[in-house]
């Protein structure tokens, strides 16, 4: 029997493993993944990693790997304003240093990021299962029973569901979710430009959604493009000369020529909340648990925080000898992530319906607000902090830097 089994090697599964696995090598973990195993190597997306979640990456030893692939943002600069407006007047600018002299985010291509946790999976034994998926579940009380899709089975003291914002398992578990459509989809493209960009981010709030431009490393940027679904479809659909266009309406030309070099995907944008975290001899983590909107580059670095919230439970508990895939030492981990995941759920939500809209009224208090926020160097720099993840009080130890 397994003490612990992962549904979903995707980055949450593969940190979870790691960061319980480095702590309590004697713990027997398993991690079953849907998809074919080179998979993960053809995913061209980069993701925002906030200055709290890069701190586990150095606790877990692949940061150094990691770092020469991620670019730092060093300035963030924030508009709002119509397509047709002439200039797009700035409301907002963060210098990108936290407290400690860290930028408080970095860009970090997928590829590099999973490649090393899988890495950190290898060195540590960690038996990663491909082309396996969780189908079914049966909880007894001293363990839980999973069927794959091969018809085999696999017990374990406890499954941690890790399988994404349409996680079967959190079905299967019986858990029901809060969820909504936004209507929006978020187009992601990488993009090649002539000029460099010197580490600054850029969010424009146009009245179909927040339009992102996140530096990568070599004059290349990611894209992060909200539109109406049927628009994004449309244009993700298009021609690239086509899209070039359009997309040059957005981004302007401040960067100089610009060349699409990667795919362009459309992902439709929702709110997904889990109304629990934890069942018996089971939890949710990552997407499964919250899937939220792109607006603050959060989703990931929410996942984070479960896996070093989770590990951190698991692993105590398995010092003091207890058992852990108990409900009352699992809902110990609930009642960590709930309130901030719940939180940071709403303020996104928030956010999308008052900047994706053009009614003048709103349009003036937002501005406004955004205004005082620039004037006010402590309120800025608390909101920086709490961008970054570094001022939280209820920060599990690895996000502060700090071993299990
Ligand atoms: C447009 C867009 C931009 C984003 N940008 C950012 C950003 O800049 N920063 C940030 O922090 N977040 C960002 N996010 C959010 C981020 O992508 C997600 O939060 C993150 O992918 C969640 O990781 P996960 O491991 O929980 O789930 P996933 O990445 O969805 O991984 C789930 C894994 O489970 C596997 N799986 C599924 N079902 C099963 C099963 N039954 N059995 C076994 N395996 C299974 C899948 O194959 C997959 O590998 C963005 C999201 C979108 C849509």
């Amino acid at each position: 029997m397994l003490d612990m089994l992962i549904a979903g090697g995707g980055y949450v599964g593969l940190s979870v493993a790691v960061a319980v696995k480095q702590a309590a090598p004697h713990l027997n973990i398993a991690v079953v993944e849907a998809a074919p195993e080179q998979a993960w190597k053809k995913d061209m997306r980069a993701s925002a990693i906030i200055a709290a979640a890069t701190k586990m990456l150095e606790v877990f030893g692949i940061w150094d790997e990691i770092e020469p692939e991620a670019q730092p943002i060093t300035k963030m600069i924030v508009t709002d304003s119509k397509m047709s407006d002439p200039v797009r007047p700035i409301f907002l600018t963060f210098d990108g240093e936290v407290a400690d002299g860290r930028p408080f985010a970095h860009m970090i291509p997928n590829v590099a990021m999973v490649g090393a946790l899988r890495g950190a999976c290898e060195r540590l034994g960690i038996d990663i299962r491909h082309g396996l998926s969780a189908a079914g579940l049966k909880t007894d009380d001293t363990y839980i029973e999973v069927s794959l899709s091969d018809g085999s089975t696999l017990q374990s003291r406890l499954l941690v569901a890790c399988d994404g914002v349409r996680s079967r398992l959190r079905d299967f578990a019986g858990i029901k979710t809060v969820t909504w459509d936004y209507g929006q989809s978020g187009i992601v493209t990488t993009v090649e430009h002539e000029r460099p960009h010197h580490g600054c981010a850029e969010e424009h709030f146009l009245p179909s959604g927040p339009f992102a431009i996140l530096p990568l490393r070599n004059n290349r940027s990611s894209l992060v493009w909200t539109e109406r679904t049927n628009d994004a479809n449309r244009l993700v659909a298009a021609d690239d000369l086509v899209f070039e266009e359009e997309l040059e309406r957005r981004f302007g030309h401040k960067l100089g020529a610009l060349k699409l070099v990667g795919d362009k995907r459309a992902f439709p944008l929702g709110l997904t909340l889990a109304r629990s975290f934890v069942a018996p001899r089971f939890a949710l983590a990552g997407d499964a648990a919250h899937g939220i909107h792109p607006i603050s580059g959060q989703g990931l670095n929410l996942g984070f925080k479960d896996v070093a919230a989770l590990a951190e439970t698991i692993v105590e508990a398995d010092r003091l000898g207890l058992d852990i895939g108990a409900i009352n030492i699992l809902e110990r981990y609930q009642s960590w992530r709930r309130f901030d995941t719940f939180r940071m759920g709403v303020t996104t939500d928030v956010l999308n319906r008052l900047f994706s809209n053009d009614m003048a009224p709103i349009r003036i208090a937002r501005d406004f607000g955004l205004g005082i926020v620039d004037r006010l160097p402590g309120l800025k720099s608390f909101f920086i902090g709490q961008a970054a993840g570094t001022t939280a009080k209820d920060n599990p130890r690895l996000l502060a830097g700090e071993t299990i």
